[in-house]
């Protein structure tokens, strides 16, 4: 490796297969990624034109986290301004403001009464937190007993152990672990359709299982409403109004997973618990909550659940991250926040989802197409088979777009702040994406 100067395209790339790992990549790597020189508003710079373009429109935000854009005079502002305030102290016996103020603002956001913050490292963690503090919860209650989770099939909860154990346990990524894994109780997945009419049946099904499982059940853990990396399916809200009830009745904790649906990204409501009317007892944040500048998550919780577990024999919360709360990000979430609430993002995610209603509605009438749906800023094409990812993909930049497929899916989230232009152009590559795939 030359000691001086920028690495060219070229050693990077050999370097890279050689040494990095990419998310559910082999080693070394086998497809050749792109490398990104920089990015700025809604375009990623290519240190070298792909398929003819340099810059692409990011139809993905980053996983789902680039709200705001790249690049932002404001999130960099609020980064610059904390760095050369300290970038990081541990967070035992020490606090700071923008941690205390993220904290206090998320709880104001959030539905009541989710009164309590703990400030994670990513959405993993702030899902493994979850699940140990319903654990810890019925423990310090003397009901050791209840330590299983119940969750529906479909679900995505992030990649490390206990949340791998309540993702969909046949279709998804970490189907090689079972038997390793906690064994938990799964439900059918939701009927499709954010507006279809609830199944009676299914709700019962909900119910009964819940109620049969109480005695073993420290909690019911879901996606809501958007069911994302499990297969991007959406389902009424009623289903969460059933789950609220029969935990309510049953002595069940509800815990709602909204590293991906929260901030607006769902339409209409911050987060995808409010189009049901219904508080969990536990919620996570993640993705989205430092605008796709940093690493940061959050769980909250009510006070029942923090006054429980407080009342215990170990009357803590065993959990501490070296670089919880960690302030940079802290400072940069609570920046990207208060930027979103300052501006009308309602009307933006609105004018985004009719956007994606008409500029994907075309994809409709290809052959091997199953379905088209959009929800607030999230478009949807399903195929009837395996999305050929390299041809898609290759379709879409092309195109001058980027877009990751997986599965069967052709998806797109991209940032609020998306011109009509660069979202007409981000559903035309879609379109050439599902088709070529
Ligand atoms: C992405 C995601 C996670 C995991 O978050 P990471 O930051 O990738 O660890 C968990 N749950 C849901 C719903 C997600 O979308």
């Amino acid at each position: 490796m030359p000691d001086e100067g920028p690495l060219s395209p070229g050693e990077l790339l050999d370097l890279d297969r050689r040494h990095v790992w990419h998310p559910y990549g082999p080693m070394p790597g086998t497809a050749e990624p792109l490398v990104v020189e920089s990015a700025a508003g809604v375009r990623l710079r290519l240190a070298e034109p792909a398929f003819g373009q340099r810059e692409l429109v990011d139809g993905m935000a980053s996983w789902w986290s680039a709200l705001h854009g790249y690049n932002h005079p404001v999130l960099n502002a609020a980064a610059r301004d904390q760095l050369d305030r300290m970038s990081h102290v541990m967070f035992g016996g020490l606090t700071h403001e923008p941690a205390v103020r993220l904290a206090t603002r998320l709880v104001g956001i959030t539905p009541e009464p989710l009164r309590h913050v703990f400030l994670a490292d990513s959405g993993s963690v702030s899902v493994e937190v979850a699940i140990k503090m319903c654990l810890q919860y019925w423990r310090s209650l003397g009901r050791p007993a209840k330590r299983r989770l119940l969750t529906w099939r479909g679900g995505y909860h992030g990649d490390t152990w206990h949340p791998m154990s309540v993702c969909d346990p046949d279709g998804g990524m970490h189907r090689l672990w079972s038997g390793a894994l906690p064994r938990q109780i799964f439900a059918g997945a939701p009927p499709a359709g954010f507006d279809a009419p609830p199944e009676p049946g299914y709700a019962a099904s909900l119910r009964e299982l819940v109620a049969t499982h109480a005695g073993e059940l420290a909690a019911v853990i879901v996606e809501p409403v958007v069911q994302n990396a499990g297969g991007m399916r959406f389902h009424s809200p009623d289903y969460l109004r059933v789950l609220r009830e029969a935990c309510d009745e049953h002595d069940v904790l509800l815990v709602f997973d909204e590293i991906a649906t929260g901030f607006g990204r769902t339409g209409g409501v911050l987060f995808a618990a409010d189009h049901a009317g219904v508080a969990p007892d536990v919620m996570c944040v993640g993705k989205a909550l430092t605008g796709g500048y940093l690493s940061m998550a959050a769980t909250l919780c009510t006070p029942r659940v923090a006054e429980g577990i407080s009342r215990g024999e170990v009357p803590v919360l065993a959990h501490g991250p070296t670089f919880m709360a960690n302030p940079l990000a802290a400072a940069v979430a609570g920046a990207s926040v208060d930027l979103l609430l300052a501006g009308d993002w309602a009307a933006e995610v609105k004018r985004i989802e009719t956007g994606l209603r008409d500029g994907l509605a075309p994809a409709a009438e290809l052959p091997g197409v199953r379905d088209v749906r959009v929800l607030g800023a999230i478009g949807v094409i399903q195929l009837d088979h395996r999305v050929e990812m390299a041809a898609a993909t290759a379709a879409a930049v092309s195109r001058g777009v980027w877009l990751r497929p997986f599965g069967d899916l052709v998806y797109t989230m991209p940032p609020y702040v998306t011109d009509d232009a660069d979202l007409a152009l981000i559903c035309g590559a879609a379109c050439a994406a599902a088709e070529a795939g």
